[in-house]
């Protein structure tokens, strides 16, 4: 018999032996007859001061459970070929599409492989130096490669985030991930992913091509025929273009070539970094330590200033605030964590809504422009961020220190009313006020360090296509930087769906 039942456990019961307690309890039968059980979905319950962990399992009673095959992926080293622009999570799903489908991809990436990308980001974060293809966002893994690797996302309908999650265990990721409300994989585990899904890809027959960056694309009449790179050298095949929301030169030369682009709505703010046990005794309603049962807590805001949204975004539980930028002079904020997530610092995105009908003008570029501004005016030498502390950012007076960071480039002291625009500064002050409101008054803290600028939160640019995701003939635009899509299972959902569309057009 095989059930699947809701149990309410205590943290410290999250283990084999209190699950099977509840679990026999709940079902009436012996603990000894009960011979597999699979968790399904798990959520901490922390409304309350006595938190509580519920889970959904699926119970085995005198049966064991199926086994699970994984993907098999197919030899397609002889079959005809398709261009992957850009090795992100949308890139790379599409790859693993397209061999379960029967089609070769050749993957084109601009920056190096995940190990070697590694040194870069941390030549940025050490010394300031920065190399404008091989960054936070560029190179193998994409943008996500060293993020928090959460893995929650809201479009469910979209696609099928199950298949994202189960093809992402099959690479090396844990289990948890498929059944926590709140999945998330880590910095420090994300590139070995990387690497092994790359190896299922060129395992298969495909290919994956570094530092090959693509210029330009092949066209004939309407149809896309394959990319050209910068070294000159063509490669045929229908495109899937999945080059990410920073790649400001492929929208510059799809624009000069005549394909269609719209400016797209964006978030813009700043990052907030706080201490990580401020955050737990908030969610957990604790005084001194989190319990060793519970994880570093999370927390998500919104709210509404005058019409305009307000929200958290990325929070990144003991993580650490990165220089996310590509372009020397632009400085961009992100963040990210480890899977344990342990260190002593918490922070998030903490940005507001700018409509694409509030900024001049009408052409595609306008809303990347107002970002650019931004993060020029955010820019110090060395990559060194302008900050604040939260309570003299919120009253509108200068900070004469500021609270530790993980920022490695380093902070400086800033009034960030003469970097920030005057609509940003104002919406989250308004915003971080009434979060401290929503936890009585707890979340406004000097300790609490608010640097700019979040710029990157989605593509400030959408290039169109119609219901079968082409453009003309031949281009599949997918994932972030093609407007649909923003964070890593919806990037990878549809660069997957891309493909798909890719191999309709190829049988029929
Ligand atoms: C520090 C950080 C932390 C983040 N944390 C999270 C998180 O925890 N959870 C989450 O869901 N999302 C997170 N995100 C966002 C997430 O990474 C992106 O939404 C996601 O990676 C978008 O996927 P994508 O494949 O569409 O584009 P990208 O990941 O941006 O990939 C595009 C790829 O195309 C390549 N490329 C660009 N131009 C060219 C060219 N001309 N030729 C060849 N290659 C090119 C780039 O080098 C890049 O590798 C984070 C982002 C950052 C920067």
């Amino acid at each position: 018999m095989v059930r699947d039942i809701d149990i309410v456990l205590r943290p410290e019961e999250q283990n084999d032996d209190g699950r099977r307690r509840a679990v026999s309890v709940k079902l009436s039968v012996s603990s000894d007859d009960i011979a597999h059980m699979t968790i399904l979905r798990k959520s901490i319950d922390a409304r309350r001061k006595d938190i509580k962990i519920n889970e959904r399992i699926r119970v085995y009673i005198g049966e064991d459970p199926a086994v699970e095959n994984p993907v098999i992926f197919p030899y397609v080293g002889a079959s005809p070929a398709a261009v992957v622009v850009g090795a992100g999570p949308a890139g790379l799903f599409a790859a693993l599409t397209l061999i379960e489908n029967g089609i070769r991809p050749i993957v084109l990436e601009r920056g190096k492989d995940v190990h070697s990308r590694r040194m870069d980001t941390a030549l940025l974060s050490q010394k300031g130096i920065l190399d404008p293809e091989s960054n936070y966002a560029f190179g193998e893994g994409g943008a996500g490669a060293y993020s928090d690797g959460k893995l929650y996302t809201r479009s469910v309908k979209r696609g099928d985030v199950g298949r994202i999650l189960r093809l992402f265990v099959q690479h090396g990721a844990d289990e948890s991930i498929l059944y926590d409300s709140h999945p998330h994989i880590g910095s420090d585990r994300l590139p070995g992913i990387i690497e092994n899904i790359r190896r299922t890809i060129t395992a298969s027959g495909g290919e994956v091509r570094f530092s090959s960056r693509v210029t330009g694309l092949i066209r004939s009449g309407d149809e896309v025929k394959g990319a050209c790179l910068e070294s000159g050298e063509e490669i045929a095949g229908p495109v899937i273009l999945a080059a990410g929301h920073s790649a400001k030169d492929v929208y510059s030369f799809l624009l000069k070539d005549g394909f269609a682009l719209e400016a797209k709505s964006t978030a813009v703010g700043v990052r907030l970094e706080q201490p990580q046990s401020l955050i737990d005794s908030i969610q957990y309603h604790a005084v001194g330590k989190r319990s060793s049962f519970l994880p570093p807590a999370s927390y998500s805001f919104k709210t509404q200033v005058n019409g305009r949204g307000v929200y958290s975004f990325c929070m990144c539980p003991g993580g650490s605030v990165v220089p996310a930028s590509t372009e020397e002079g632009l400085l961009v904020i992100n963040g990210m964590s480890p899977a344990s997530r342990r260190g002593r610092w918490a922070n998030s995105g903490m940005i507001t809504e700018i409509r694409k009908e509030e900024i001049d003008g009408d052409d595609p570029f306008r809303v990347m422009r107002y970002i650019e501004s931004i993060e020029r005016s955010s820019f110090i030498p060395g990559f060194i961020a302008p900050a604040e502390r939260m309570t003299d950012f919120c009253f509108d007076r200068p900070s004469g220190t500021l609270a530790e960071s993980t920022y490695r480039p380093g902070l400086k002291a800033s009034r960030l009313d003469d970097i920030l625009p005057p609509v940003v500064v104002s919406s989250l002050r308004a915003g971080f006020l009434a979060f401290s409101d929503m936890t009585r008054g707890r979340f406004l803290t000097a300790d609490g360090t608010v640097i700019a600028a979040e710029t990157r939160t989605s593509s400030p640019v959408r290039i169109l296509r119609d219901d079968s995701m082409h453009q003309g003939r031949g281009l599949y635009p997918a994932g972030e930087g093609a407007g649909y899509a923003g964070g890593i299972v919806s990037a990878a959902i549809d660069g997957s769906e891309a493909a798909l569309s890719l191999r309709r057009d190829f049988n029929g």
